[in-house]
């Protein structure tokens, strides 16, 4: 018998591929798998309302399909006829500057410079920023030695690289945005590993980025195809964990809602889960497997008596919280042409949001005909009692900076408050050399495996990749125990 505990996306797809992989050629007989879940509902963050024409996402609402693992499920689900990706218009980001909004630059990717033209061109930053942007390709890489991983913060490599202003005013926005980031402590070797590859192999970013598009052909070069990368599902996102939880039960994986306390490895080597109520008459079970797709710090909690080196580094992995005001206006409302994914907002505009992004510029059905619908960004790791505010408080907040920002004017139609208190796993300086010690710990720990966004990814593919992992590892634990 395997437990999942945890039924976030990871956590499904744990249970799912356990199935699979159970029922491959040469497997003597399929696992009993048990889901344990705290919550009434699967998919942990993920989640889609739908309410009288609105369609809300409370967290994610896309995610990458260069990856293939996203893609993959939906296909496994049935869903490919719901696909969508952001509409052609909405196909770029904007920043924000001084009560205006401003194309991020041509090619701009994250932290790589992009066209030349597009450079000079911006308004988001002065003759002087520019010019130091420019000069990347001048910058040497920094020497490593052998064995080095060469980690460094996110902050540091972009001042080294692209200068102040580029980090001030492109730079962090746009990684607050992803990751709700202190980048003076987000690791460079676990969060952006292509872009340090980027400078070893090519001596600049700008180099390597014209390889890249080199490679890719005029056909990419356009400045949208990699908007065009990001897709959702008509019905929203929460279809995803709905569609899987779902199968799985078809599958015969047993769900149980309660929230596991304790994990305690037994003289012969099983695992023994305890609950927090009796659930199907017991409130323990002993197992062969478990895989805990859970975030970390509630992870090390459980792992506290199991092995404390283990939890002690789970405890380390530290989180962000944010807030997500989700508020609908009539288009009137709002005088901002909205043409574009969303707008980040740098921090050095002592504004008090980090980003909105315009939910019914990327995909159709997000509002009634007539009607936008706009999520507020607020909180991360660079403010972090924000979420905290109460709910009147955080909607006038979202309403101020959606004035200030889109011109949004009167009392929104819609109102949803989405607070994730420590939802986002922060890969800090040293995260690679803590998933290490943890391999380590593991190799020791036959039968566990670690699921979910602490580890190898925060993005839904990422997450999911790290839920059929774990699966592997157990089964493949299972079959040399058995
Ligand atoms: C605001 C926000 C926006 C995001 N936007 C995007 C996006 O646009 N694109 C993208 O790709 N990614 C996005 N992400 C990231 C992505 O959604 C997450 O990384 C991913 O969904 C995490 O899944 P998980 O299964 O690891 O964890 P979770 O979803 O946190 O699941 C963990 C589960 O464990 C359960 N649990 C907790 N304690 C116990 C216990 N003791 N016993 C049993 N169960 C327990 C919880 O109830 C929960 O269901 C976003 C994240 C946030 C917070």
């Amino acid at each position: 018998m395997v437990v999942v505990v945890g039924g976030g996306l990871a956590g499904l797809v744990a249970a799912e591929s356990l199935q699979a992989l159970g029922a491959g050629p040469g497997e003597a007989s399929l696992p009993r798998v048990i889901l344990v879940e705290a919550a009434g509902r699967a998919g942990g963050v993920v989640e889609t309302i739908r309410r009288g024409g609105w369609l809300i996402e409370r967290s994610a609402d896309n995610f990458l399909a260069a990856r293939p693992e996203g893609m993959a499920l939906v296909d496994r689900l049935g869903l490919t006829d719901e696909l969508i990706s952001v509409f052609e218009p909405a196909r770029r980001a904007l920043v924000y500057r001084a009560g205006r909004t401003f194309p991020v630059p041509s090619g701009f990717r994250l932290l790589a410079p992009g066209l030349a033209a597009g450079i000079e061109g911006t308004e988001i930053l002065s003759a002087e920023g520019k010019a130091r942007l420019l000069a990347e390709r001048n910058v040497p890489p920094k020497p490593t030695a052998p064995g080095d991983r060469g980690d460094e913060s996110l902050e540091s490599f972009a001042l080294r690289r692209l200068g102040r202003e580029a980090f001030d005013r492109l730079v962090q926005p746009l990684v607050a945005g992803i990751w709700t980031a202190d980048p003076a402590r987000l690791s460079m070797a676990a969060a952006c590993p292509e872009f340090l590859r980027m400078e070893k192999e090519h001596g600049s970013l700008s180099a390597a980025e014209e390889a890249r598009l080199g490679d890719l052909g005029t056909a990419h070069r356009a400045e949208g195809a990699r908007y065009g990368q990001f897709v959702t599902l008509a019905s929203g996102m929460g279809t995803l964990p709905e569609r899987l939880a779902e199968r799985i039960e078809a599958s015969g994986v047993e769900r149980r809602r309660a929230a596991v306390t304790t994990l305690e490895r037994r003289p012969g080597g099983a695992w023994r889960v305890s609950f927090d109520r009796a659930v199907a008459g017991t409130d323990a079970i002993e197992a062969d497997g478990v895989i805990l797709a859970l975030r970390a710090p509630i992870a090390a909690r459980l792992m506290a008596t199991a092995d404390a080196s283990l939890a002690a580094d789970l405890a380390g992995i530290e989180y962000a919280s944010s807030a997500v005001v989700v508020l609908g206006y009539a288009r009137e409302q709002v005088a901002h042409p909205l043409d574009a994914a969303g707008v980040v907002v740098p921090r050095i505009e002592g504004r008090r949001s980090l980003a909105v992004s315009f939910s019914t510029s990327k995909f159709p059905g997000r509002a009634p005909e007539g009607h936008v619908l706009l999520r507020v960004f607020l909180g991360g790791a660079l403010d972090p009692e924000r979420h905290l505010l109460d709910d009147e408080q955080l909607v006038a907040l979202a309403r101020e900076e959606l004035a200030a920002i889109v011109g949004a004017s009167g009392p929104p139609k819609l109102v949803e408050i989405a607070r994730w208190p420590a939802a986002m796993p922060q890969y800090h300086l040293g995260h690679l050399d803590r998933l290490e010690r943890m391999t380590r710990r593991l190799d020791t720990l036959p039968g566990l495996a670690l699921a979910g966004a602490a580890y190898e990814g925060v993005g839904i593919p990422q997450v999911i990749a790290s839920g059929q992992a774990a699966a592997r590892r157990v089964m493949a634990g299972l079959r040399v125990s058995g």
